[in-house]
């Protein structure tokens, strides 16, 4: 029955997995006997310190970094670059995890085009362009692969001061569903994970008295937390999940329900 759950032999990409929702992932992913985890990274430091994170829970995985800032060179270049290095250093793609997001919370009548763009490209542009060379990889290898999203509330509702946020992450859970359908009958699911609100650094920035006054609104009375992602990442990498594609997980501690 558990082996449903194993990662054994598998190789995957995360995106964003040096901090936050993306280390929860990982530390999930390297917990089912995940083989080798390529993660991008930004500086030496998170990374170093998710490696070590990682170690303990599983001495025998494999971890590799690969830089990426999102928000250097062309979107092109970026791509090419975090593909290339990762079949390099593992050979094979079995899952790839597009978790890395930004958000710039600011009212629409005077958002900055400059950081309008960052959203997108962070958020919308690179994930659909690496899940374009990835699902490739997949599909030329034969691999039954596994790619899974970041979503967001957001991805079914509007928020406030997100309106760049929002076109990304509504857009990711219908990239999700229409990709989906096109890799189906090869055996490579596409899902997506819609986070409620998790305390991360991208939260950080909320109010505090914003920030309490949430916890009435979310049934099960708390924030949700890093750790709350490690079931919901191996669910959708592993066999366990294997008759579901084009599917959005929300893990919202009951938010969108109530
Ligand atoms: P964090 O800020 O903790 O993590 C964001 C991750 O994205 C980090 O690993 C960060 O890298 C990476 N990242 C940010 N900017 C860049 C960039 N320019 N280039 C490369 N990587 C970058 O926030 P969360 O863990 O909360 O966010 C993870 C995902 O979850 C995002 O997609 C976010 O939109 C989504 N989400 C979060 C919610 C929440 O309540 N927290 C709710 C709904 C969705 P580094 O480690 O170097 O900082």
């Amino acid at each position: 029955m558990f082996d449903l759950f194993s990662l054994k032999g598998k190789t995957a990409l995360l995106t964003g997995g040096t901090n936050g929702i993306g280390l929860g992932m990982a530390q999930g992913l390297v917990g089912a006997d995940l083989d080798h985890l390529i993660l991008t990274y930004r500086s030496e430091g998170p990374l170093q310190k998710t490696i070590d994170i990682l170690k303990q829970i599983n001495p025998n995985v494999k971890i590799d970094g690969v830089y990426a800032d999102f928000l250097k060179g062309t979107e092109e270049e970026l791509v090419e670059s975090i593909y290339t290095q990762a079949l390099e250093k593992a050979g094979k793609i079995d899952i790839l995890i597009n978790n890395a997001g930004i958000n710039y919370r600011r009212a629409f009548k005077t958002y900055p085009q400059n950081e309008f763009d960052e959203v997108m490209r962070v958020n919308l542009n690179i994930p659909v362009k690496l899940t374009q060379k990835v699902v490739n990889h997949m599909d030329d290898n034969g691999i039954k692969g596994s790619i899974i999203f970041t979503g967001s509330l957001c991805s079914f509702q509007g928020g406030i001061d997100s309106s760049a946020y929002a076109i990304t992450k509504g857009g990711i859970k219908l990239f999700t569903a229409s990709v989906s359908n096109e890799f189906s009958k090869k055996g490579i699911r596409v899902n997506c994970i819609a986070p409620g609100y998790i305390s991360t650094n991208m939260t950080e920035v909320f109010d505090p008295e914003f920030s309490d006054g949430l916890i009435n609104r979310i049934p099960m009375g708390r924030w949700g937390n890093e750790k709350d992602f490690q079931g919901p990442a191996v669910f959708l990498a592993s066999d366990a999940s294997g008759y579901i594609t084009g599917e959005t997980l929300v893990v919202d501690g009951g938010w969108m329900n109530f």
